[in-house]
């Protein structure tokens, strides 16, 4: 898988591609990363890449030609390729382990639009068309697209064949619960005793799943 990440931000991502799984899943080549900073894209002298919202109001909106021009380039020409493009956006669809699963099985390439500042000029997803669709983490607003991307880069790795070691890490292939111990059996703080429940220590795992499946 092909990860397309049109950011005017792109070393936000340095730090967490760098390390643990996602780092082995790229050293691997099971996905590849690529960035497209649409400042890089711009026709005018300052490389500005945003302007006021017409009608008014605060913010300022990223504006079409630097996003669009970015996005061909990610697209490219090969018509080999299934391509997917998701507009990080608030306001979209919900993003989910499924969505995640889908994903990972239909496509060769996913390009991620951030938006920043006060969002992307509306007609980026008018041009663009059915090829893309507007997505989002949560019903909440974060500063840009980067950190949606980057969560939604690494749950969709998860569900490539290789990326974990252990294909039962997969939650969802496992009756998991949300409670988890390690050892020691029993830790103290300020006097009180907690224990690792004796059903999980039993080895037992009919007993073990239902507790799970409960927990
Ligand atoms: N008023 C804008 C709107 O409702 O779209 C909020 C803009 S937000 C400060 C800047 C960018 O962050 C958005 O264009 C989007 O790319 C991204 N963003 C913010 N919250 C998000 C979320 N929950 N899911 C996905 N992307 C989000």
């Amino acid at each position: 898988m092909t990860f397309h990440i049109i950011t005017i931000f792109p070393k936000l991502f340095d730090s967490y591609l760098a390390d643990s799984i996602i780092q082995r899943a790229i050293a691997s080549k099971k996905i590849t990363v690529k960035f497209y900073n649409p400042r890089d894209f711009t026709k005018n002298k300052h490389k500005k890449v945003d302007d006021i919202p017409y009608g008014g109001g605060p913010g300022m909106i990223m504006t079409v030609q630097p996003v669009i021009d970015a996005w061909k380039k990610a697209r490219g020409r090969s018509e080999k390729k299934k391509f997917k493009t998701i507009i990080l956006s608030p306001g979209g669809t919900e993003f989910t382990t499924t969505y995640a699963k889908r994903s990972a099985k239909k496509y060769t390439d996913i390009i991620f639009i951030c938006g920043r500042y006060e969002g992307i000029d509306a007609r980026i997803k008018k041009i663009l068309g059915k090829q893309a669709e507007e997505v989002s983490i949560g019903n909440y607003v974060v500063t840009g697209g980067e950190l949606a991307a980057m969560v939604m880069i690494d749950s969709m790795s998860r569900q490539i064949q290789g990326v974990l070691g252990n294909a039962l890490s997969l939650e969802e292939e496992r009756i998991s619960s949300r409670e988890m111990y390690t050892r020691p059996p029993v830790v103290e703080f300020q006097g009180k005793h907690y224990r690792v429940p004796t059903v999980l220590q039993s080895g037992n795992h009919k007993l073990i799943d239902e507790w799970r499946e409960n927990h």
